[in-house]
């Protein structure tokens, strides 16, 4: 439900397994707004895994640093990535890129769909779309809630969405300037705030504090109302000819108390919103999308019992709590507080050191993302995102793109061959390679999820505990006795 960027990247992972899939949106047509503007260095390598990352990549500029909102500039070179950087690129263009890319495999994306009613029992959810004479059910195996921050599928499903509400507004406008010398990129500060200014085609974008947010907080914003907070903050009148897109966003941070309530689950802006410092909400929800998929592939085939979701819940709620753990943070150090003036030095002090730029480049990209694993043997890929590794005339990262499946990587040696043959029973979803010594990094065989982590490393492994974890995280195999 919802064709954002959560909706769209799952419909694309489902679509890619062969899972017929069916994205209901509710606008008859994609925003004429733009809200975000930029991919991190976590997405570019999840798209990498699909092979998609180039496309995204030709569509903009890179930027080889970011900030810690509160003022700790991050050289993003110090992070673990083959993607230190951060792309410019329109909300709009990846939408619409993936929407391509999941109508290519097959997902059909209706608009003018909205969600009314849900129910479900053991076997499906009952979906109503629309009202009146124009209302229809839809019978479905699963239905995801990817319908965004006021998320209908999470408040019929009944998932609380426990957090803090916003204190405080922010007032964003798409506008022309009269006088386009009027005002310069970046940050203007007056006597009454300040204006972060963004240049776009044709027209710039201005950020300002909505000091005097009204009663009811979804009153529209109008250009005289826009032009008033401006001209307050600047101490000056600059005269704002036109508007496009008016808007307040707050800085409430919520987290959906489940991400699955049976066959009913929750991804994106649905499962979770934040203060926008770190412009990360179309990065979260492309990061939801690429780890459910894959599972909940294996699931509406009957490959992989439904627990499997449950993983889903576990991981990226805990990504989800971390997301808003820093975003928080930061939303703290940006505010317009005297007081906070020396934290704010001793973190741009702090950030000058490789080290703690690189874990707060880290943790604001989510690149430092780890799923729990069930027997951590300590190796540095334990749960992380495994980077690329040259493969005989092939490459781990074409390999994921190619299959969409599992990897099961062993070191050349004794124990490939049998491991190899342990894993013949899941030789639909999951395919072995050898790779050169020392490739590993100190195991000798690591299992890796469809979605790039690692679900498995071992020093030391046997065909018992290689099939052991192969049907943890992908069903059963097809020839063996639980099959
Ligand atoms: C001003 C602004 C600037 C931002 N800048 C950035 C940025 O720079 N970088 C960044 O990463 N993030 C940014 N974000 C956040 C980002 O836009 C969101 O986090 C992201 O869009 C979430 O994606 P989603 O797919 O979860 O939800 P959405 O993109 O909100 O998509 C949800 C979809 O569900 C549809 N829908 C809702 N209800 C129903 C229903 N009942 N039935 C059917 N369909 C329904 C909606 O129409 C919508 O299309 C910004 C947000 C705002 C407001």
């Amino acid at each position: 439900m919802g064709a954002g960027p959560a909706g769209l990247m799952l419909a694309a992972e489902l679509a890619s397994r062969g899972v017929r899939t069916v994205v209901l949106e509710r606008d008859p047509a994609p925003p004429g707004y733009c809200r975000g503007f930029n991919l991190n260095a976590r997405s570019l390598e999840l798209l990498d895994r699909r092979g998609l990352a180039g496309r995204f990549l030709a569509e903009g500029p890179t930027v080889a640093d970011t900030v810690f909102t509160g003022g700790a500039r991050l050289d993003l070179a110090a992070m673990r990535t083959a993607h230190p950087y951060v792309l410019g690129i329109p909300q709009t263009k990846v939408e619409e890129l993936l929407a391509g890319h999941a109508e290519d495999l097959g997902a059909r994306i209706l608009r003018g769909h909205r969600l009314t009613g849900l129910r479900q029992d053991e076997d499906a959810v009952y979906a109503e779309v629309g009202s009146g004479e124009d209302g229809l059910t839809l019978r479905c195996g699963w239905l995801a809630g990817c319908d965004g921050g006021r998320s209908t599928v999470r408040e019929l499903a009944g998932i609380a969405f426990p957090g803090t509400p916003a204190r405080r507004f922010t007032l964003l406008g798409d506008v022309v300037l009269a006088d386009p010398g009027s005002l310069g990129f970046g940050v203007t500060t007056g006597p009454g705030g300040s204006v972060f200014v963004i240049p776009r085609p044709g027209y710039v974008r201005l950020i300002t504090a909505d000091a005097r947010p009204p009663e009811d907080r979804d009153e529209p914003v109008t250009l005289p109302r826009f032009q008033q907070a401006v001209d307050r903050a600047l101490g000056r009148h600059v005269e704002l000819a036109e508007a496009r897109w008016l808007t307040r966003f707050g800085d409430a941070a919520r987290l959906a108390e489940r991400l699955r309530d049976g066959r009913v689950l929750l991804a994106g802006d649905a499962a979770h919103i934040h203060p926008p410092a770190g412009a990360i909400g179309v990065n979260a929800a492309l990061d939801d999308a690429m780890n459910l998929g894959w599972k909940l592939a294996l699931v509406a085939r009957g490959l992989a019992p439904d627990t499997l979701l449950d993983t889903y819940h576990t991981e990226r709620h805990q990504a989800g709590a971390a997301l808003l753990r820093n975003t928080r943070a930061q939303a703290v150090l940006g505010e317009e507080d005297e007081r906070l003036a020396p934290v704010r030095d001793l973190l741009a002090e702090l950030a000058r050191f490789e080290e703690t730029a690189g874990h707060l480049a880290e943790t604001i990209t989510a690149v430092n993302t780890r799923y729990p694993v069930p027997h951590p043997t300590g190796h540095p890929w334990d749960g992380r995102m495994v980077p690329d590794v040259a493969l005989d005339g092939d490459s781990l990262l074409r390999l994921l793109a190619r299959t969409g499946g599992g990897v099961l990587l062993t070191e050349p040696g004794p124990h490939a061959d049998p491991l190899h043959h342990a894993a013949t029973p899941w030789s639909d979803r999951v395919t072995t390679a050898t790779t050169p010594p020392g490739a590993l990094h100190g195991a000798t065989a690591v299992l890796l999820r469809p979605d790039g982590h690692a679900a498995w490393t071992s020093p030391a492994p046997t065909a018992e505990a290689a099939r052991e974890a192969l049907s943890r995280w992908f069903g059963p195999g097809r020839a063996s006795p639980a099959a």
